[in-house]
């Protein structure tokens, strides 16, 4: 019953586990991802249906995508790495920053209690949400907003991701990670290079800094201009 790829139509649903599976232990496990919560979340998202279907075919392969407003969707090997960072548990309350896809929200939805995500362009945030629901992803809520400001409404969150790159971590962001929790960030520029950040907070003034490798991601677009002194 498994090979009947001639009579599944075009656009249909179709079977990509195969590849789902190759790129779980080709691009994850190979390379050191042992968690095992992210390793079955991972294998429990589709991430062929979170890039536009000509692209399908290429979901699993160990590249960003394009996903439109001159966007991408994170490689699956930093998906897997941020999530992984982050620790969550079945309680942790999230806030992603960046959702563009919603992907990465919907692979930390299957480990956390309830994922919020702000995206900056309203068509980005609209195609993720529609997605989502259609996939059956119901402890997710995405806004479109500046990312920058956090979400202070359902804060202090025990993680926060950001997934695009700037050149320092956003105070306001900062302000809304609970005590114990953590935040993840790219920080730099794309062309100087970029370190992924961990910033642990262990107290109300007081942090652990972990860097986690370099990466390459989209930049963080700040629609806040800084107050010029003078
Ligand atoms: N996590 C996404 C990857 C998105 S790439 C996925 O799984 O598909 C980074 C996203 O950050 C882009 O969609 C970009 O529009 C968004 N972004 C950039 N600056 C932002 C800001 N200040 N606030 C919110 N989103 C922002």
């Amino acid at each position: 019953m498994k090979k009947m790829l001639s009579v599944i139509p075009a656009g249909a649903q179709s079977d990509y586990s195969a590849e789902q599976n190759e790129m779980i232990e080709h691009q994850l496990v190979a390379r050191g991802v042992r968690d095992e919560a992210v390793l079955s979340a991972m294998r429990s998202v589709p991430r062929d249906r979170f890039v536009p279907s000509r692209l399908r075919a290429s979901a699993y392969e160990d590249v960003p995508l394009p996903i439109g407003e001159n966007q991408t969707i994170s490689q699956p090997y930093i998906v897997a790495v941020m999530i992984e960072a982050a620790q969550l548990s079945n309680a942790s309350r999230v806030l992603e920053i960046g959702a563009g896809s919603g992907y990465a929200a919907a692979v930390m939805s299957r480990i956390a209690r309830r994922v919020y995500a702000v995206e900056r362009h309203g068509t980005l945030a609209r195609g993720a949400r529609r997605r989502l629901k259609a996939l059956g992803f119901r402890n997710i809520e995405i806004k479109t907003s500046d990312g920058t400001l956090g979400w202070p409404e359902h804060a202090p969150y025990d993680a926060i991701l950001v997934a695009a790159a700037g050149a320092f971590i956003p105070p306001k962001l900062q302000q809304q990670v609970a005590i114990g929790g953590c935040l993840i960030m790219p920080v730099g520029s794309s062309g100087s290079g970029q370190s992924l950040r961990k910033m642990i907070r262990t107290g109300e003034r007081s942090w652990l800094e972990e860097d986690l490798g370099n990466v390459l991601f989209v930049p963080l677009i700040s629609e806040q201009t800084e107050p010029q002194s003078g």
